[in-house]
């Protein structure tokens, strides 16, 4: 639901905020975005086939497809391709620990590839993308990564790994932790892919 201090009078954006939870903090996106999204955008006519799915995906604990089959995590050979992981410092539907433990996750699979991680200060989720500011704050580090994986391929070590197995399991070294803690609606390792499958979204 939308935070009490956040005001929004738009009966479309309780809606949407009353289905998924708040998505992103008011203050960071434009009164015409704002305007958009609640009347213009696709979001004003809402889905609701993948719900059952998602139902599963969160009583498993885990990625599972749309009959509860454990098809994803198990390939992480598939996986064979660089990473960025965003998160937003004001913590909002989801936390910088998703992203913390996807990154990890990634290293440990696909040590070959670069993998790296922001969390980008007083952002909470979609307002990572839709802000006002996000041409100063977010964007940068895109097309940053871009650059970096584009060179080699997004291999950082050719051969070998550049990850160390160690490293990678290091789960208590978050230098990011004092923004946000696991109060999210969903398991950790369900946001985790989610994140991961809006990133494969935006790269793709
Ligand atoms: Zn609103």
């Amino acid at each position: 639901m939308i935070p009490r201090y956040e005001r929004c009078t738009c009966k479309e954006c309780e809606v949407f905020a009353g289905i998924f939870g708040s998505a992103f903090w008011h203050g960071n996106v434009s009164p015409s975005m704002h305007y958009w999204l609640s009347k213009e955008s696709t979001l004003t006519r809402l889905p609701m086939a993948a719900f059952p799915h998602i139902r599963k995906i969160c009583k498993a604990g885990f990625i599972v497809d749309s009959n509860g089959n454990n098809k994803y995590l198990i390939h992480h050979e598939r996986m064979a391709l660089p990473t960025l992981y965003i998160s937003g410092g004001r913590s909002l539907l989801v936390t910088p620990e998703t992203s913390f433990l996807a990154n990890k996750y990634m290293k440990l699979h696909q040590p070959g590839f670069r993998h790296e991680r922001v969390v980008v200060e007083g952002f909470g989720h979609s307002d990572l993308l839709i802000g006002e500011e996000s041409d100063k704050k977010v964007f940068p580090h895109i097309l940053s990564h871009i650059r970096s994986a584009e060179g080699g391929n997004g291999a950082i070590s050719a051969p070998g790994r550049k990850y160390t197995k160690e490293a990678a399991l290091e789960w208590e070294d978050d230098p990011y932790e004092e923004y946000g803690g696991f109060d999210s609606w969903f398991s950790p390792l369900v946001v985790v892919l989610l994140f991961f499958f809006l990133f494969l979204m935006i790269v793709l």
